[in-house]
């Protein structure tokens, strides 16, 4: 029997275990990938951008991951990596961290079923091991980033116990459109973003924005994907204005400017596939340089989705907040039983917040857990 049972080795439940470890707490970590924080080292291109300044509690969580040995830089945007710019550095640490306070970490350990019966949990196993425990905490993660080992097994388990579900949809990820966009293959440009769904403006962001052949990316795309959800009656539209900086009219003195020294409005102005595929969309019969400087201005993609599990860093739904302790972690539910991370309905932008979210998540159920066994 372990006092604290912990269901995924990513970052919440590798720190969970960490913090909440000690003389009267044994703890069991359950990790089905064959080595625990697998995910982590994906994060920030391999340098992890673990932490922001202006994610909630960043105090806090910067002395906590300090205390296990996360020590971290700050970029001119206030994102934090580890001072080595290596994610494994992050993974290391919290492995020692947690085994180092006697913290078990099994790999390869796959849970397909969790009960609670005559107060404590028992954990199965795919291969058909059985683990107890008087405390539970699920920190499976959603379902981004699928090729990690996350598939959402946490949410059955979460309705098992009586939870509800927000649905689960990929966030930060790359968006499709009708639209044929071979032509810009390969082209980054940077501009302004704007969201419409059925023709009211619901976010903007500003950034570099990169074409694949079927899809839009670029930090600034991906976190206005957080807020489609695709369903009957509507209808989402991506505009991209390739001159935030200056005024419909500004744009249009400048085109007449390149037109009559260069003998192209656009010359030098915008990459050469990305002047081609403007012409493209101008149409046959449109002539005048408004109709190019509009179209740099406001140059719209009818949404038809997103990329899926496999493209996206974060999932947006899961167990919603208000089901949940927000000071503990612990389900309103079922005693003993915490979510820590992305499993719970509470996703951020890109820039180490959701490393952040799933960090204070940890902290906060720690604390408790901690408490508990004073
Ligand atoms: C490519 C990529 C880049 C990213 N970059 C950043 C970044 O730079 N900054 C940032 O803040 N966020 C980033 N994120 C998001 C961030 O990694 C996640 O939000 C964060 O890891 C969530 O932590 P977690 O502990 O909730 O889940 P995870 O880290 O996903 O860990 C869940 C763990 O549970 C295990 N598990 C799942 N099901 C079971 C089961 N049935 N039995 C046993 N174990 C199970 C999984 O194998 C996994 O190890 C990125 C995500 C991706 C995919």
């Amino acid at each position: 029997m372990y006092d604290l049972i912990i269901i995924g080795g990513g970052a919440s439940g590798l720190l969970t275990a960490a913090l909440a470890s000690g003389e009267n707490m044994n703890v069991l970590v359950l990790e089905r990938n064959n080595q625990p924080g697998k995910k982590i080292y994906a994060t920030g291109n391999g340098h992890c951008n673990y932490l922001n300044t202006k994610a909630e509690g960043f105090r806090t969580i910067d002395r906590e991951l300090e205390s296990v040995g996360i020590v971290g830089v700050c970029d001119e945007d206030g994102r934090y990596y580890p001072r080595s710019r290596e994610a494994s550095s992050v993974v290391s640490a919290l492995i020692s961290a947690a085994e180092s306070k006697g913290v078990q970490i099994l790999c390869d350990c796959h849970v397909t079923d969790v009960i609670k019966r005559d107060g404590h949990f028992t954990v199965v196993t795919k291969d058909g091991r059985k683990f107890e425990s008087i405390l539970l905490v699920i920190a499976t993660g959603g379902k981004a980033g699928i090729q990690f080992g996350c598939y959402g097994e946490g949410y059955k388990w979460a309705q098992l116990f009586g939870h509800s579900l927000v649905k689960p949809v990929p966030a930060l990820v790359p968006v499709e459109c009708e639209e044929d966009i071979s032509l810009l293959h390969g082209v980054r440009v940077r501009g302004k973003v704007s969201l419409y769904c059925n023709e009211e403006k619901i976010c903007e962001d500003a950034g570099e924005i990169q074409f694949t052949k079927d899809s839009i990316s670029g930090i600034c795309v991906m976190n206005l994907s957080r807020n489609i959800r695709l369903g009957e009656n509507r209808e989402y539209i991506l505009s991209i204005d390739l001159f935030p900086e200056l005024t419909e009219d500004e744009l249009l003195d400048l085109f007449l400017h390149q037109k009559q020294v260069l003998g192209c409005g656009m010359a030098g102005l915008v990459p050469e596939k990305m002047h081609a595929y403007l012409h493209s969309r101008k149409g046959e019969d449109a002539h005048g340089p408004s109709v190019m400087t509009g179209l740099a201005k406001d140059l719209r993609f009818k949404l038809k989705g997103t990329k899926g599990w496999a493209d996206a860093q974060v999932t947006s739904g899961g167990v919603p907040l208000s089901e949940i302790d927000e000071k503990t972690m612990e389900s309103k539910i079922v005693e003993g039983l915490y979510f820590t991370g992305e499993i719970v309905d509470y996703d951020g932008p890109c820039g180490g917040y959701n490393l952040a979210n799933a960090w204070r998540m940890a902290i906060l159920a720690a604390k408790e857990i901690k408490d508990l066994s004073r």
